[in-house]
Order: C-alpha cells, then structure tokens, then sequence
C-alpha cells in the first residue's frame, strides 16, 4: 500500500495506569523513546509553577476559574482536585495530536482513567494497568528511587491497594518484574492496536485496488 494511498491513522489514547512505584514513567519514558509518534498528554494545573517548570510543556497553568471553565464546557477529558489543586487533561491538543496520527500516553489513576474511558474519545482508547511482582518490592522501588520522605511513601503505600483493586478495568495487565519484557509487552500491545482493521482507514481503499487488478487480470 502506497504512502499517500493512506489516509492517516487516527492515534491511540494509550492509558497508564499502575501503584505508585510499579515503573509508569520508566516505561512511559522507554514507550516515547521507542516511538516519536507517542506523545505525552500535558495536564492543566491550578498549582502555581515551580522554579524551571515551562508553561505548556511541563503543565498548561491556569487559573481557577479558567480550569472551572473548561470543566463546565466539556473540554476536559478528566480532571480531579488533588490537595486543593486541580489537575485535568485538556481535551483540545489530545484531540488535534491524534487527528495528526499521533497516538497520546496518558499516565492517571484509575479514576482518571475511567473519565477517558466515558469521553467522547473513548473509542480511541487503549487502556493498560501495571501490577509490581510483590508488595515487598514495590516499596522497595519508592525507597530505591529516593525521591520521597518515608512518610510519603507511607502515604503511597496505602494508596496502592486502593489502585491495584481497579486492576481488571483495563484491556491489558502486565506484571512488571524484568523491565525490558514488560517494556517488549507494552510496544506489542500498541502495535496490535493500531493494526486493528478498524483503526486502518486505507485498507478499503487497498482492497479496491487488489480487486481492479482482479479485474484487470493481474496474475492469471
Ligand atoms: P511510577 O512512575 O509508577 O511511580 P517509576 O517509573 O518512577 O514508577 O519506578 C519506580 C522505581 O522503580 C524507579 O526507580 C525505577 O527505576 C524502578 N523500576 C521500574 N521498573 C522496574 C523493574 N522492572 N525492575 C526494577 N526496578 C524498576
């Protein structure tokens, strides 16, 4: 099939969704690396910015009453209150990336995930839990990574069995114990999907075409 026989292919929204510590942004990381075409969605925030956060890179920063706004136009596709600040993914770049073929990763909670999943972009949905092999080794991957005070790794800890109980509300679950499998798991997963028929726009034209050189008598 030639190139500009093609229509472009209308991009994922890939959805990540793990415990705190089960390696959404290594893989999410390794996914972009492995694909410029995968995009990360960047969030609206009501939180101010931090010293070298850039607007619309980092976050797209806005005031209160403008993210209570576009919440009540029906242009975000999820949004939450997290310690009195909100967060959300505006739905406008996500719905222009994927126009472009772009597919858009999205890395939210379950909660985050479900309002995607009920968006008016939700046929283009992919959505993927990751699980830590033990709980052992989960907290270990928070201690490891050095980031967090002990106490927020509490905090993350009891938060996790709240996420990992959503588990079977995703279309794919991997077990992220050797990293490079689960990061070869997760490309098969979005190389199938966007190979679904569904999702290939220019095989009707591509069949057209095999069935005029039918017609034609090609090959007999
Ligand atoms: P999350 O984004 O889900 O909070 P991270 O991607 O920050 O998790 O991963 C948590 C820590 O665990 C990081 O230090 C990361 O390097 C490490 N990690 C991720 N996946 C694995 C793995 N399969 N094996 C060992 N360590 C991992």
């Amino acid at each position: 099939m030639s190139e500009t026989a093609q229509p472009a292919r209308r991009g994922l929204l890939i959805i990540l969704s793990s415990p705190s510590g089960a390696g959404k942004s290594t893989l999410s990381r390794r996914l972009r690396g492995w694909d410029p075409r995968i995009t990360f969605s960047v969030s609206a925030t009501t939180r101010p910015p931090r010293p070298g956060e850039i607007d619309g890179q980092d976050y797209h920063f806005m005031s209160v009453e403008r993210f209570r706004q576009t919440v009540a136009e029906g242009r975000m596709l999820e949004h939450a209150e997290v310690f009195g600040n909100f967060y959300g993914s505006p739905q406008e770049p996500v719905e222009k990336a994927i126009n472009a073929g772009h597919d858009v990763l999205f890395d939210v909670d379950w909660q985050g995930g479900q309002q995607i999943r009920e968006s008016s972009l939700g046929h283009q949905v992919v959505s993927i839990f990751l699980l830590p092999p033990s709980i052992a080794e989960l907290a270990a991957r928070l201690r490891a990574r050095g980031q967090d005070s002990a106490e927020v790794i509490a905090g993350r800890m009891r938060k996790s069995r709240d996420e990992i109980s959503h588990w079977a509300e995703y279309d794919y679950v991997l077990v992220n114990e050797d990293l490079a499998l689960c990061e070869e798991h997760l490309r098969a997963i979005v190389t199938a999907e966007r190979l679904r028929r569904t999702r290939q726009p220019g095989l009707v034209g591509h069949v057209k075409a095999l069935n005029e050189e039918f017609e034609k008598g090609v090959g007999i």
